[in-house]
């Protein structure tokens, strides 16, 4: 069996990072088993959804390295759900309801003020042919219901989840087309899972009792269902379905320089039993991936952790990967002397600009303006070849007297401007001879 997943997000809004962490997980599965991963885009919903949010989660994906094998969207497909629409209708498993909106809202209200299920009582199904003729002459257009068989056991055995039973008895019909002839999600997509061959269907555990009614419509139709896995869901610090994570979107990280990689890396693992680790690439993570790794309880999203995780993962970025985002004349040793000091790529512009210059340094204190004149002296007889700052310090400690903090910070302060920073020894040489005697002899 070929392993293939599907992404189906509904193109009515921007990816936000649940969904993010939905398509990758259906992207590492696939890599992992040698199979397929397909971009579904889920517009049946025509009034709703739209074209940039389409062209925006394709760039979401992309950004984040999870390149489909496949686009298929469901708006190209009304025909093929027409034909198995009614192959449903000959089977007898969906009929037309005629309730109103207000009427069905009546009878759930009933049934809970009983103490019972609010179930729907399939009214519809006992209609007679005439009483169908009757109302479709007073112009009333039906809805269409899925006809649970109330006969057979609704099981399966959840990647996740484990063991699953549901009984049909328990459950409304599920209605799957409307009055306007429009779709809802549960037909289509398990006509499109059938048709595209997915094997592993992904997705967060608000699907679990659609899945319950799926089941029985790839038997209707004659399929074998895939498998499926139902995560838990993010948290974020707050609490359960946190607004905030419904905006986190990848334009948000992007603004905030988090790595593709570090989102990866952190959504991975997030709910697993295995650590989060700053995997700058994703083997690793696409070899370790198993759903037997997650955890029921819901995994809580936290955005200092993505920040820390970020930090890490910018420490190892080799050059080529950053090159085009960094300041013109910044090469690849300027770039390794001020990565480990960074928590974002676009910060390696500040640094760049402290080499540069002009800096900013604050006035010495008057016991260090001896000290910083002689070092601009010794700043223009040592041989800048080898090692600057070694040569510099070595010099100053023995005329000096100077150690530690003492013979360190003012140095660092005239020539950087800062009191942290890069190790000096490294940054020195990009600083140069000039700018170096030039900012020593400046405070
Ligand atoms: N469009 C559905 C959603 O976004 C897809 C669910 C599924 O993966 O089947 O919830």
């Amino acid at each position: 069996m070929t392993v293939t997943t599907r992404f189906a997000p509904s193109p009515t809004g921007g990816l936000h990072v649940g969904n993010l962490r939905t398509a990758l997980h259906n992207w590492l599965f696939a890599r992992r088993h040698g199979g397929r991963f397909l971009l579904r885009i889920d517009d049946t919903d025509l009034a709703r959804s739209e074209e940039r949010h389409v062209d925006s989660i394709r760039a979401d994906l992309a950004w984040l390295g999870l390149i489909p094998d496949g686009e298929e969207r469901q708006s190209a497909r009304f025909d093929r759900y027409e034909a198995r629409f009614a192959d449903l209708i000959a089977a007898g498993r969906v009929y037309p309801a005629y309730e109103t909106a207000e009427e069905l809202d009546l009878k759930r209200k009933v049934l809970l003020g009983r103490g019972l299920p609010p179930v729907y009582d399939r009214a519809a199904l006992a209609l007679s042919d005439a009483d169908r003729t009757r109302l479709e002459v007073e112009g009333v257009q039906p809805h269409w219901r899925f006809r649970l068989d109330h006969e057979a056991g609704i099981e399966w055995d959840d990647l996740v989840r484990g063991p699953q039973r549901f009984d049909p008895k328990t459950m409304s019909d599920p209605v799957v087309r409307r009055a306007d002839g429009s779709w809802l999600y549960l037909l289509p997509s398990v006509i499109d899972d059938i048709d595209m061959g997915v094997s592993h269907v992904v997705r967060g555990e608000d699907h679990v009792s659609n899945t319950a009614t799926q089941l029985q419509m790839f038997s209707a139709l004659g399929a074998t269902p895939p498998a499926f896995a139902h995560e838990a869901l993010l948290t974020g610090n707050e609490g359960k379905l946190s607004k905030r994570l419904g905006s986190l979107g990848v334009a948000h990280f992007r603004e905030i320089g988090i790595e593709p990689q570090a989102l990866i890396a952190l959504l991975a693992r997030l709910g697993t039993s295995d650590p989060v680790e700053p995997f700058a690439d994703p083997a690793p993570l696409i070899e370790g991936f198993d759903f037997a790794r997650f955890g029921r309880a819901p995994a809580r999203f936290d955005e200092a952790e993505l920040a820390q995780l970020n930090a890490r993962i910018v420490h190892q970025l080799g050059f080529d990967r950053v090159a085009a985002r960094l300041p013109a004349g910044m090469d690849a040793a300027a770039w390794e002397v001020i990565r480990p000091n960074l928590s974002t790529v676009a910060a390696a512009a500040d640094w760049w600009a402290v080499v540069e210059g002009p800096v900013e340094s604050p006035a010495p204190a008057e016991e260090d303006r001896p000290f910083l004149a002689r070092a601009a002296a010794i700043a223009a007889a040592i041989d800048w070849s080898a090692d600057p700052w070694h040569a510099l310090t070595t010099a100053l400690k023995a005329e000096t007297d100077r150690k530690g903090r003492a013979l360190f910070l003012p140095l660092r302060l005239a020539l950087t401007g800062r009191d942290h920073g890069p190790d000096m020894a490294a940054l020195l040489p990009l600083i140069g001879k000039d700018r170096a005697i030039a900012r020593l002899s400046a405070v």
